[in-house]
């Protein structure tokens, strides 16, 4: 049940089924040269909507802007304060609870660090102001950790590398503008600089030259089972 296609009618009915809905989170941020700004966004809202249709849950239409801390810099990357993303995150949840939902799924197909930990953050106040609510918070990286060893060659491969172009090679081809350069970033942790772009040019966290259509197809089928398993363990979860 996609929220962008229901009536309030069928968003009522459909409670009798179900009470849990996936909020997907996403980024506008730069994804190389070769991967578009919404990557993030159209890959875990794919996901979503595909496990929908396995399993009954409903599915919100996806929260397109995060915090990008590393990629403040490169071109086309929007990023958010964390006020603002914990904010908007709150006010969605409580007024899904206040129409009934209750079990909620907080999907992220953006994982970086700062991201998750407002999204955690969220989380932990909803839990502790809404006795009835039962939340999860997961990102796609965490959701691939089972497989990765198994499809994906590349070492660390985090950003608009192997996972994501072979990801969007699947999912929407004609937005792919060739393969990409293998890179890793070179900062000088701990120290924060001030245009990341120096130590990072190319935008790109692993090696999408080793990025197929059908490591993009495993991948994805992976996540959404990952997901289902996900809406089926949170509606058993009881404490
Ligand atoms: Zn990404």
């Amino acid at each position: 049940m996609l929220l962008e296609e229901i009536t309030m009618v069928e968003f009522e009915k459909g409670l009798e089924r179900t009470k849990t809905i996936i909020i997907p989170f996403g980024s506008i941020e730069e994804h190389g040269s070769h991967l578009p700004l919404l990557t993030d966004t159209i890959h875990i809202y794919e996901v979503a909507k595909e496990a929908s249709k396995i399993i009954p849950v409903y599915v919100a239409p996806p929260i397109y802007y995060g915090i990008c801390r590393s990629t403040r810099d490169h071109c086309g990357t929007i990023t958010i304060s964390g006020d603002a993303l914990r904010g908007i995150t709150k006010d969605i949840v409580q007024s899904l609870y206040r129409h009934g939902m209750r079990s909620f799924i907080l999907l992220s197909g953006h994982a970086g660090g700062t991201h998750m930990a407002a999204i955690l953050e969220a989380g932990e106040w909803l839990k502790e102001t809404m006795p009835q609510i039962k939340i999860a918070v997961v990102s796609i990286l965490d959701l691939m950790a089972s497989i990765k060893s198994g499809v994906i060659e590349t070492e660390r491969d985090s950003h608009a590398g192997e996972v994501e172009t072979s990801l969007i090679l699947y999912l929407k081809p004609r937005l792919v503008r060739g393969k990409g350069r293998k890179e890793y970033p070179t900062f000088p942790n701990p120290i924060l600089v001030r245009d990341r772009r120096i130590f990072w040019p190319g935008g790109i966290w692993g090696d999408p030259t080793k990025a197929t259509k059908e490591k993009g197809e495993k991948l994805f089928n992976h996540l959404v089972s990952e997901v289902v398993e996900l809406v089926k363990r949170i509606e058993a979860w009881a404490e």
